[in-house]
């Protein structure tokens, strides 16, 4: 856990959030300035800084990050409509918060491409 973290914080319940779900490897909440009419953020519990510091050890967890992703998508009845899954990874994609984390989008056409 590191304390200068947001996300770390927020697992660690420094930080409120609204939680919808919660496992041994990751934690699933809102996002705070929601895109789309579903906006959810799923993290890993632990410390990964992006996409890019990820190493075979964590194989676990990703198993887990994506079953996570599928399972908050189904609960929130986004199946048959679909949704969108965005890893923003670096600068250049616009990453802010220095934990990973995939947002969820849905309950609206999601355009292609991006911006
Ligand atoms: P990024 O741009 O890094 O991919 O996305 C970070 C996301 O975290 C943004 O969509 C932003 O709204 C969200 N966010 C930033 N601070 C907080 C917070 O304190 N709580 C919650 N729930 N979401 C946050
Ligand atoms: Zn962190």
């Amino acid at each position: 856990m590191s304390h200068s973290c947001l996300f770390c914080r927020i697992v660690a319940g420094e930080i409120p959030a609204q939680i919808c779900y919660s496992n041994e490897h990751v934690l699933a909440f809102a996002d705070i300035k929601p895109v789309a009419p579903v906006h959810l953020l799923v993290i890993p519990k632990q410390h990964i800084a992006s996409l890019s510091q990820l190493q075979p050890n964590h194989s676990n967890m990703l198993a887990a990050w994506m079953l996570a992703i599928q399972k908050v998508a189904h609960d929130h009845h986004l199946d048959a409509a679909g949704y969108r899954v965005v890893v923003n990874t670096g600068p250049q994609a616009g990453q802010e918060v220095p934990h990973l984390h995939a947002h969820i989008l849905g309950d609206r056409q999601i355009t292609w491409p991006p911006g």
